[in-house]
């Protein structure tokens, strides 16, 4: 990729919970078990496509800790992937962390909240962080992620408030893609909060 090229804005869009479906059991939310049961909100479709259409990249960034613990099959999760790429073509990269994490001793940097997949993503098609946005369910692994990389970037999560993780029946990840695209600043190069 030529240094010359601009970078381009991305939005970051978390899978679970703003693209599909998320099952709550025992109230916590839980990603579909395989690709049959992995299902889109029906109008993220037209959210993706809008964000396209204002020059955005998209790159899904979702950590998939099940895979590492041993409670769902590689192969499993790659089939809800392939099934999210097949639904939602516009997509420029879907960036994944299988890490467990250190308690499972699976220290890794991509797991959200760190920055790894984003910095991967941003890397391979050179996006300016500074532009982008990132979306999630969970205030917690959205806004760290953002924060670090690139202080002033908007972050859209399931709810305003800095609580982690919200019903499903509430969340919509096409409201969010709306919210980038009436963003007043949108398209502003941000400088960073002091
Ligand atoms: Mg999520
Ligand atoms: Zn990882």
């Amino acid at each position: 990729m030529g240094k010359h090229e601009v970078a381009r804005p991305a939005v970051f869009l978390d899978r679970d919970g703003v693209i599909n479906r998320v099952t709550v059991r025992n109230g916590t939310p839980h990603p579909p078990c395989d690709a049959e049961e992995f299902e889109l909100y029906e109008d993220v479709p037209d959210g993706c496509a809008r964000l396209k259409a204002a020059n955005f990249l998209l790159v899904v960034i979702t950590n998939q800790p099940d895979v590492g613990r041993g409670t769902q099959s590689r192969q499993a999760a790659e089939a809800m992937n392939l099934k999210m790429q097949s639904a939602l073509p516009l997509l420029d990269r879907i960036e994944i962390c299988y890490h467990a994490g250190e308690r499972y001793g699976q220290p890794c940097d991509c797991r959200k909240p760190r920055p790894g997949l984003i910095l991967r993503a941003a890397a391979e098609l050179n996006i300016d962080p500074r532009r982008s946005y990132v979306i999630g369910d969970r205030w917690r692994e959205s806004s760290a992620i953002s924060l670090r990389l690139a202080p002033s970037a908007k972050i859209f999560t399931g709810r305003s408030s800095k609580r982690s993780v919200i019903p499903s029946s509430l969340l919509n990840g096409h409201r969010q893609m709306q919210a980038v695209l009436r963003d007043p600043r949108r398209g502003e190069r941000r400088s960073p909060l002091r």
